[in-house]
């Protein structure tokens, strides 16, 4: 029997490793499965090529957990360690990794928030365990030997009678931390960690029923087989090749990554990528609401098939965040905090793959199949948007298969869309004015008298539009967009009604030092306008700017300058053609004529939404009275 002293300068580093790592207990059993995991490959591996003369096999890894005995067993089958291995694998190298580990981030580690992103390696057992027995027989011919240590840097190394090839890591568990031995928390974690791992992984056993022997009668009972229960998929479809897989394949990976999502997702994307570096993964759209924050099931980082995070800041640009699935890649450096990551070379080089594979796939979703895309649009628009926004490279692809729909649900790219205004909607200084909607209803009597004149309208509605046209304003020659109840919208009337004003400009003078009187203290530039005699009487419109602004405040500016309250403006156009105008003009009683005037306004404030409270309550009162 050998003792000896663990190679470590800090006495004892377990209390350390414990206090430190508090948050993160959990990860115990993924670092031990994936040892167990390794071995198990490396064994593979070595079969293949010939350095090992044994039977590879069906290998699996097992846990067993001995709530009496307070214990856990991990059990591979893998290659096992020699005596020397051990001391140099376990006891050096395993110990001074953690030793360096505590030196590094002695007082950074704490706050960071970095400490769940480590892989804490053999180690990590003693998060959980107050002693821990390796027990292990290497594949070559040497003896079995057994090495326990109780947390202090003392270890016991001696023979063991173990026959079998592979390596059992024995937990005892710390009387902190016997939530693990309880099966449920086993399978949760199981399922977190290390539901897709390349080797089947055994927790019990459940019992199958088998098939009926032949002239069995109706009343026997079907017999049944106790068979080992594998908990995880070691071959999930993303380490597939796409060519090998269909639609149904791609479906059914995403009820297994996220069984409680009853919807299919709209379509995906497979990664896959050996250079310059390794990454593999599957993306899928779900369909997506308006509401930027739903992301309850999130993108899931693995190393390898083991599962790491769903943080995946910095690997997915932000503006996929919004999709499902999984990216793998050996070459994400896990071991390192954040920030780091996301000065990473190689990280940044995924990021813009990733966007790339993305844009071309829209792309080509686009080309072969419009119809299909168009049907889509309304689900995917937001992260498109998101992404034309937030990366310079992926607007100039979405350019070409962005969509705007109009009101009455035909769609154009934005050529399209230049194409089809063009003889119509420029305005007097030669401006291309898109007119547009963001809710069919609110603004339904903007939209008739906009179609009246033949103009397209456009239904955008999603909640970062008002950046996106921002940017397409500046990035774009000559264009503006204009709502349909923003005041823009003269510029486009103006030009093409050669209406003559009933009024004279006599009349005109007073019209407006009338309304003036009246509607004083309401923020209300009026303004006459020659329209159709049917058209209303009294419109109210509102400063495009200043809408907009408002908009992307609420949405995230994004380094907006400082505009805090923004003043409500609007702008009150009266049609002096009409009847009603007239009458307000020729009514001899100031009594009535104010009624006239405020009656017309709040009627206009109705249309326009902006009625409400005690204002609606005292309006909806006065008219019954004038029903009457
Ligand atoms: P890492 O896995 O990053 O190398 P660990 O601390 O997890 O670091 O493990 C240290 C070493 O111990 C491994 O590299 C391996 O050589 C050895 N080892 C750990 N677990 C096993 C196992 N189940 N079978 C064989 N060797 C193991
Ligand atoms: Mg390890």
């Amino acid at each position: 029997m050998a003792t000896g002293k663990i190679n470590v300068s800090v006495d004892n580093i377990f209390p350390l490793i414990k206090k430190f790592l508090y948050s993160d207990h959990e990860i115990f059993l993924r670092e031990l499965i994936s040892n167990a995991t390794d071995a198990t490959l490396k064994l593979k591996h070595l079969t293949s090529i010939g350095e090992a003369s044994v039977e590879y096999g069906n290998p699996i890894i097992e846990i067993k957990v001995d709530k009496e005995g307070k214990k856990i067993h991990i059990i591979d089958q893998g290659l096992g360690m020699t005596e020397d291995e051990v001391k140099k694998y376990i006891n050096e190298v395993a110990f001074s990794g953690a030793e360096e580990f505590l030196d590094k981030y002695k007082d950074s580690a704490k706050d960071s928030g970095i400490i769940g992103h480590f892989g804490l390696g053999f180690y990590s057992a003693f998060m959980v365990a107050s002693k821990v027995e390796i027990i292990t027989k290497s594949f070559k011919d040497e003896p079995a030997v057994h090495w326990s240590c109780d947390g202090s840097p003392n270890f016991d190394l001696e023979p063991s009678d173990k026959t079998e090839r592979g390596t059992e890591i024995v937990l005892h568990v710390a009387d902190d931390s016997t939530e693990f031995l309880e099966d449920h928390r086993i399978n949760e974690l199981l399922s977190k960690y290390n539901k897709f791992m390349p080797v089947p992984i055994k927790f019990g056993t459940r019992t199958e029923t088998l098939p009926k022997p032949e002239g069995a009668k109706e009343e026997d009972a079907a017999p049944t087989e106790e068979v080992d229960n594998i908990i995880n998929n070691p071959t999930p479809a993303w380490t597939k090749q796409p060519a090998d897989l269909e639609t149904k394949d791609y479906q059914e990976f995403y009820r297994e990554l996220y069984p409680m999502q009853f919807e299919e997702p709209l379509f995906h994307i497979h990664l896959n990528v050996d250079y310059p570096f390794h990454l593999t993964g599957i993306l899928y759209f779900p369909r997506l609401s308006n509401d930027l924050n739903t992301q309850k099931d999130k993108i899931q980082l693995y190393q390898n098939q083991v599962y790491v995070t769903d943080n995946v800041e910095g690997i997915v640009p932000e503006f996929l965040m919004m999709l499902r699935g999984v990216v793998d890649s050996p070459d994400i450096p896990l071991n390192v905090s954040r920030s780091y990551l996301q000065a990473d070379g190689a990280v940044k080089k995924i990021s813009s793959y990733i966007t790339r594979k993305v844009a071309d796939k829209l792309s080509s979703l686009f080309k072969n199949n419009r119809e299909d895309f168009e049907a889509k649009w309304n689900d995917i628009k937001i992260v498109i948007e998101y992404g034309m926004l937030s990366e310079d490279k992926f607007f100039e692809k979405a350019d070409k298969f962005a969509l705007y729909p109009t009101v009455d649900g035909k769609f154009y790219t934005f050529e399209e869309l230049q194409e089809k205004l063009k003889a119509n909607q420029t305005d007097k200084d030669g401006k291309l004015v898109i007119l547009y909607a963001s809710d069919k209803e609110a603004q339904h009597s903007y939209i008739e008298a906009a179609k009246a004149k033949d103009y397209q309208v456009l239904l955008l509605d999603s909640p970062i539009i008002s950046h996106l046209m921002q940017k397409l304003e500046t990035s774009k020659e000559n264009i503006s967009f204009t709502r349909v109840d923003a005041d823009h919208i003269e510029n486009l009337i103006k030009k093409d009604e050669e209406q003559i004003s009933k009024l004279s400009d006599e009349e005109k003078e007073t019209l407006k030092k009338e309304l003036e009187e009246t509607i004083a203290n309401k923020s209300y530039t009026i303004q006459l306008e020659a329209m159709d005699s049917a058209a209303s009487p009294f419109i109210i419109t509102e400063p495009e700017f200043m809408r907009r602004m408002k908009e992307m405040q609420q949405t995230g500016g994004g380094g907006m300058f400082g505009m805090g309250n923004m003043p409500e403006m609007y702008n009150l156009i009266v049609n002096t053609n009409s009847p009603l105008v007239s009458e307000i003009l020729t009514t001899k009683t100031a009594k009535k004529k104010e009624r006239l005037i405020n009656q017309s306004l709040d009627l206009a404030r109705l249309s326009k939404g902006l009625l409400k409270g005690e204002e609606l309550t005292n309006f909806i009162k006065r008219s019954y009275e004038m029903v009457k």
